[in-house]
């Protein structure tokens, strides 16, 4: 049987990770947070002192590690040779390097050779979420959605998932830093972040992550019947 895929891609703060699990919870399927393998071999990079302005000593580092990876959207796990870093991907220093390991295209080949397998190995469904999905990693997706919001929407967002209460000074320095790696993100050479010519585009900006959700789900459901 193929595989029904839902490729997801947007910028920092864009939503896609909570929809994503949303969605892949809704229709029974499993999903896959492609950003999250980055932010793993970021933090690998980082905790053996390798000089992330030296791409070749941060290619050969890569592939000598193993990232394990949770598919079910009910329990998120990640592990790099075998550290849990489940939280540790998500700090700052983390964000702060993830788009320059990111732009390494050994990297950018070794992990998207993993995700197409997880692919393979999925049944059923899955919701692959990240920046490249519709234009490299699945580009035969019969499904391709590439959410935007306003970058005063991201903000906010990102901001209050990490802090319910975050004032206007927190949201503008999450602002600024996910301006910063948007820039990275699309400015790369390789892969860069683009919605694909056959992708929907959906600006969740002024929607619910329920909204969001439902409208995800009924697309699914129109694409896959
Ligand atoms: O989605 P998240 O914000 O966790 O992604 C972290 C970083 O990983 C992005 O800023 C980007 O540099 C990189 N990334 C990527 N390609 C993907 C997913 C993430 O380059 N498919």
């Amino acid at each position: 049987m193929t595989t029904k895929t839902l490729a997801l891609d947007g910028p920092a703060g864009s939503g896609k990770s909570s929809v994503s699990r949303a969605v892949a919870k809704q229709l029974d399927w499993v999903m896959l947070d492609t950003g999250a393998m980055y932010r793993a071999i970021t933090w690998s990079v980082l905790n053996a002192n390798i000089e992330l302005s030296d791409s070749a000593a941060v290619a050969r580092h890569a592939l000598g590690t193993t990232i394990e990876i949770t598919t079910n959207p009910q329990e998120f796990r990640i592990s790099a040779n075998g550290h849990d870093v489940t939280s540790t991907i998500r700090s700052q220093e983390v964000t702060d390097a993830v788009s320059e390991v990111s732009a390494v295209p050994e990297v950018r080949e070794l992990l998207v050779s993993l995700q197409r397998k997880a692919v393979e190995d999925s049944d059923f469904g899955i919701v692959i979420e990240g920046r490249d999905i519709g234009t490299v990693v699945l580009p035969d997706s019969a499904l391709k959605v590439f959410l935007t919001a306003s970058p005063q929407a991201r903000a906010t967002r990102r901001s209050r998932e990490i802090n319910p209460d975050a004032d206007q000074a927190q949201i503008a320095r999450t602002r600024e830093s996910i301006e910063i790696r948007d820039t990275k993100d699309s400015g790369r050479e390789y892969s860069p972040l683009k919605p694909a010519l056959d992708a929907q585009i959906l600006d969740t900006s002024d929607l619910t992550l329920e909204a969001v959700v439902e409208q995800l789900v009924d697309l699914v459901r129109n694409t896959y019947t």
